[in-house]
């Protein structure tokens, strides 16, 4: 799809992306584009709605606000109070994960439950056989070797295909529904817990070994990564938040390409925000250098929660801080020189963040209700699905190939 096309398609009439999308097909594949798509309709000199979705008149920042403010904690009272009919895929996930950032119990728990979208629903990331992955989180990407024997006899006693991820952990693939609770026990048993892969939220903070090991270390990366991953885990964002750790300006471990990255300097951190990889790379920008590790922890809690207050749904950092108004000027003026006054109300958010964590797949080992839902077919809840199937590749089991030829080592 070319921009002359969609050009044509707006002059055409076509003015809101849902309507570009039904008119050029364009945003109906993996969905990356539709971020431009809105850009474009702004060039075009058509104003495009921040109304979150049919549903709800407001932006998702505004809704953030609103569920904040007035303490409501359901979707049903939400949508009676501040919005009209019973909401789509679009406002449900949104809302769901606004309350998971407030900080409003299990995402599985009652209503909260009938939000999620098929990840979230099964705490687990779904793969084009309709089987499940499973990613235990390995903070800073540090492992001690009874923590990967562990992980490979679960991938040998449940016929699991692993593979090393780009956030340094290990993903287990093949998963059939019903296997997930009795995988999870096990690798909660062993001292693991929910990697987040599934939900939008932090993912990973990588490290290169620094100090540790490395002849030209100026700072503990490893030590920083574990403490970060372990502060923010399990916190929920309007999109997936990756982060990274250097030792030293040689930057082993690309914390520039990260929504928040920090490289080790001399006589402490500097802080990078605002990278990514995907669709659009992005390097992060510089917001803050040479400062000390309570100062940089600070200065992260306050980003997280300004993003996650203010951010439009599925906006990533980089989007987020380009579409600000004064982009990372004013980033840096409210949550470095705190111009807003908001800092202390940042960090304390934050706080509770920190002081209410659980883990999520502990919690559903947990609750017998939250395990029922578990089952490939509600009527038969022991049957596996007929339907899934295997072939073996380079020693692993994998899906069965959709009619595509397999690259094979010669
Ligand atoms: S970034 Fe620097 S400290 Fe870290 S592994 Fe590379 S060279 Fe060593």
């Amino acid at each position: 799809m070319t921009k002359g096309a969609l050009r044509d398609a707006i002059c055409g009439g076509a003015h809101d992306v849902p309507a570009l999308k039904a008119c050029t097909r364009a945003g109906t594949s993996c969905g990356s584009c539709i971020p431009m798509l809105k850009t474009l309709l702004t060039q075009e000199g058509v104003e495009v709605s921040k109304a979150l979705c049919e549903h709800f008149a407001v932006s998702r920042a505004e809704l953030f606000e609103i569920v904040a403010g007035t303490g409501i904690r359901t979707f049903s009272e939400l949508i009676a109070q501040h919005g009209t009919g019973r909401g789509c895929d679009i406002c449900k996930p949104a809302v769901a994960s606004i309350l998971a950032s407030l900080g409003s119990g299990h995402v599985l728990s009652g209503e909260q439950a009938t939000l999620q979208d098929t990840n979230d629903h099964f705490l687990a990331n779904m793969q084009r056989n309709g089987t499940y992955s499973v990613v235990p989180r390995i903070p800073g990407g540090e492992i001690t070797p009874e923590g990967l024997i562990v992980i490979g006899e679960v991938a040998r006693d449940f016929g699991l295909y692993t593979k090393i991820t780009g956030g340094q952990r290990i993903d287990l693939f093949g998963a059939r529904v019903e296997q997930l609770p009795a995988i999870w026990r096990r690798l909660v048993d062993a001292g693991f817990e929910s990697g987040h892969a599934y939900g939008k939220a932090l993912r990973t903070v990588k490290s290169c070994v620094g100090t540790t090991w490395c002849r030209y270390g100026q700072q503990d990366s490893v030590g920083l990564a574990v403490a970060l991953e372990l502060r923010y885990r399990g916190l929920r964002a309007p999109h997936k938040i990756k982060s990274g750790v250097s030792g030293c300006a040689r930057e082993c471990a690309e914390a520039r390409s990260k929504d928040f990255g920090v490289i080790a300097t001399e006589t402490g951190w500097n802080l990078y925000v605002g990278g990514n990889g995907g669709f659009t790379p992005r390097h992060a920008e510089l917001l803050a250098s040479d400062v000390d590790t309570d100062t940089l922890i600070a200065l992260i809690d306050r980003f997280l929660m300004f993003y996650i207050r203010t951010a439009d749904r599925l906006q990533r950092t980089a989007a987020w801080i380009e579409a600000m108004d004064g982009g990372l000027d004013h980033l840096r003026a409210v949550i470095v020189d705190d111009r807003l006054r908001i800092c202390a109300d940042l960090e304390a958010a934050m706080e509770t963040h920190v002081a209410g964590y659980a883990d999520e797949w502990r919690g559903v080992l947990e609750d017998p209700a939250k395990l029922e839902r578990f089952v490939s077919f509600v009527n038969a809840p022991d049957a596996p699905d007929p339907t899934i199937s295997f072939v073996t590749e380079r020693g692993q089991p994998v899906p069965v190939a959709l009619g595509l030829p397999g690259v094979r080592a010669s």
